[in-house]
């Protein structure tokens, strides 16, 4: 038997005993490393959905976790017992359009873990011990790369998947607006893409302080800034806090000919100033999950190329597993706390 989080409805979250699924030729049976809270899982929490996905059946969340390996199918070559892995929670199809021309991301029939997306719900991570086949895994071999570490791998997919939308950044200046985890991440992604300089802001003093923990050049204030100190200071800015007022900010600080990049989900109706864009000839560009960018988080964390170790705050056991998402919402709410991951560990 193994422990699940299971989230039934509306803060009606369960620790549960289960059963993994018999371990195929090409499976691997895991042991949670990490698991990191993400924002979505919060909304399945809290509200008990995420927009139109709605939790119809109880619903294992996690999505960004990494695992130990503990015993492997007979075909399996990628990992051996006991390596740690960082587990890729995307599948495509590999069949549809979108999938055969590179984009898999798009996928039209996406199984995404931790998702209330597709009926019966794609079940997530955040459990003792589960079955994951070997190509969804990397093995990582260094011993003094932390499995909250790995488990950040899926989270800084998305900001190198933003920079990636956002084309070449060698010699540019970059604004990302928001401080969270994925505004952090963004921050590092263009930092490894060359940009000449990182801007940041955020209306929290804190999530300013971690954005230039992680890197940033400069930090502002944008509920304090003139629009002066906001007008054209980048060449591209990345909406990374899923806010209108951020998205603004966006639009003040690109440059003409400009990117802006949205990474955050917005409120359904947003009001957009299409003459700005068509003006300025800005580039309005969407980012949905990430693609092959997953393995380069691995491999950016590995060599710790990129160091998410200043985003990891709390670890919690995974039985205490309420706790750990009454202490992330608090933190989302917080604005006296800095720190922005908590975690699940097996
Ligand atoms: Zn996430
Ligand atoms: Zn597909």
């Amino acid at each position: 038997m193994s422990l699940a989080c299971t989230i039934h409805a509306a803060l009606d979250l369960r620790i549960e005993q289960e059963t993994p699924r018999a371990v195929g030729p090409h499976d691997v049976l895991l042991r949670l490393g990490a698991g990191g809270i993400c924002g979505s899982d919060l909304h399945y929490y809290k509200e008990g959905r995420v927009g139109a996905f709605v939790v119809r059946e109880p619903l294992v969340p996690g999505h960004e976790a990494s695992g130990i390996v503990e015993a492997v199918g007979s075909e399996v070559t990628r990992v051996k017992p006991g390596q740690k892995v960082a587990i890729n929670p995307s599948h495509p199809c590999g069949r549809c359009d979108y999938c055969r021309a590179g984009r898999g991301n798009l996928c039209r029939q996406m199984f995404f873990l931790g998702s209330a997306s597709v009926f019966p719900h794609a079940q997530g991570m955040f459990r003792e011990r589960f079955v994951m086949g070997e190509a969804q895994l990397t093995p990582i071999d260094e011993a003094d790369v932390t499995l909250g570490e790995i488990a950040c791998a899926e989270p800084l997919s998305i900001g190198l998947h933003a920079v990636q939308r956002a084309g070449p950044l060698l010699g540019e200046a970059v604004l990302v607006a928001g401080g969270g985890t994925i505004g952090c991440m963004c921050v590092m992604a263009a930092r490894l893409a060359g940009a000449a300089q990182v801007i940041a802001c955020d209306i929290n003093d804190r999530a300013l302080e971690m954005v230039r923990a992680v890197g940033a050049d400069r930090t502002i204030r944008s509920d304090q800034a003139t629009p002066d100190e906001l007008a054209d200071v980048a060449e591209v800015a990345i909406e990374a806090a899923g806010s209108p007022a951020a998205l603004a900010t966006c639009l003040k600080a690109t440059r003409r000919g400009g990117r802006i990049i949205q990474v955050g989900t917005l409120p359904p109706e947003v009001p957009f100033p299409a003459n700005s864009v068509m003006q300025r000839e800005l580039d309005y560009r969407g980012v949905f999950r990430a693609h092959l960018e997953f393995d380069w988080a691995v491999q950016a964390i590995r060599t710790r190329r990129v160091d998410v170790r200043p985003l990891i705050s709390a670890q919690l056991p995974l039985a205490r597993s309420k706790e750990a998402f009454e202490l992330a919402l608090d933190r989302s709410r917080s604005t006296k706390v800095s720190t922005t991951r908590v975690l699940v560990s097996g």
